[in-house]
């Protein structure tokens, strides 16, 4: 009898054996990403060199890999296009697996921390895909019960969400569950290898705060973000603003912007205003997520020392740009823009070339530590 029970437990636990190296492969696979190293990386409609090259890729972009055929990766290129590299183009791309596990035995980058990302799974069988936020919306697709989906966003009781073959819709929220899934973010070897998105606060109808003159304060923000984004592009690091001029950009837009480009690093870039006029003088740091934006933050509010206003600090900041911000990011308020003293700094390009260029020195530090 205890022979049986015996082989019965080994069989069992073979058993489960198996389950988990499936499920931990597929994981893996799920997760995986590529890296462009060379310029003009040809990716095509179809895992055939005969069909039409769809994109080029540019050296330092990151692209999820959401497929595998014989000698080739299916890429995403934006949310609703995909398409194939050939594998034999490896030495020019670095798989990049994106499960913690592996990334510790790697030596292309680091993990510095976790960070959720939500996913949203079905409760129940025939759950419907819909186009629109609502029960007449037109049905994509009907799910199947414990379907795993990626949220993108939420829209009141909805869900807008994505299908692992990249189908967008909408499912209600009362018939699926929300779970958070830890992905780890890897830390490319320096500053040049990065992509950095810049943020100039406020824009176009938005004007920010306004100085005691009538000066507003997205005027400054996008002097300081360009002229940060031009001191990094000389050291070859790639640079995405949210805004290059003067135009409305949602706040929800901003830190989608990072999400979609997997961004080493965020920046938004504010005056401060204080209630009264020159109440207050100095320049803070905002950060979110401990775990993922506070080395950041510190590295580069120590760097800031050097401007001559007041560092008031790190703090932790409840900013929609931080907030919905998947990656390391932080917010920076350079000075009082309602504070004459501070503004005095605000309106010189002197001060605004030292920030920026104190930004990339923190910038530099933070990548170079481990
Ligand atoms: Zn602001």
């Amino acid at each position: 009898m205890a022979k049986l029970v015996n082989r019965f437990i080994a069989l069992l636990c073979l058993f489960g054996a198996i389950i988990l190296i499936i499920m931990s492969s597929r994981r893996l696979f799920e997760q995986q990403q590529v890296l462009v190293q060379t310029p003009a990386v040809l990716v095509h409609q179809q895992p055939d060199l005969a069909t039409k090259a769809v994109a080029k890729l540019k050296k330092g972009m990151h692209l999820d890999v959401v497929g595998r055929r014989t000698h080739w990766y299916q890429v995403r290129l934006n949310r609703r296009q995909s398409g194939w590299i050939r594998s034999d183009q490896i030495n020019a791309l670095a798989v990049r697996r994106m499960q913690q596990q592996d990334a510790r035995h790697s030596n292309k980058g680091t993990v510095v921390s976790t960070n959720k990302t939500i996913e949203i799974i079905t409760d129940q069988a025939n759950t419907k895909l819909r186009a629109k936020p609502a029960t007449k919306g037109k049905i994509l697709a009907v799910l199947p019960k414990n379907k795993k989906l990626g949220l993108i966003k939420r829209s009141g009781n909805w869900y807008k969400v994505r299908t692992n073959d990249n189908q967008v819709g909408y499912v209600a929220s009362w018939i699926v569950t929300e779970q958070a899934k830890l992905v780890p973010i890897h830390k490319p070897a320096n500053l040049a290898s990065a992509i950095i998105v810049l943020d100039p606060g406020h824009g176009g109808s938005d004007s920010g705060a306004i100085s005691g003159t009538g000066q507003f304060e997205k005027t400054y923000t996008i002097k300081v973000a360009k002229l940060t984004a031009q001191k990094l592009r000389r050291l070859g690091t790639k640079v995405v603003l949210t805004r290059t001029n003067d135009r409305f950009v949602s706040l929800a837009k901003r830190p989608q912007i990072a999400n979609q480009l997997n961004a080493d690093a965020f920046i938004s870039f504010h005056f401060d205003s204080s209630g009264e006029q020159n109440d207050a003088s100095g320049f803070t740091t905002y950060y979110y997520r401990r775990q993922k934006d506070i080395a950041f933050a510190k590295t580069i509010n120590r760097n800031l020392n050097r401007l001559p206003l007041p560092n008031k600090g790190i703090r932790y900041g409840n900013f929609q740009v931080l907030r919905d911000n998947q990656r390391p990011s932080i917010l920076l308020e350079m000075g009082y823009i309602n504070t004459t003293k501070d503004f005095k700094r605000i309106k010189s390009a002197k001060y605004r070339d030292q920030i920026a260029t104190q930004v990339v020195k923190g910038l530099q530090q933070y990548f170079d530590q481990n």
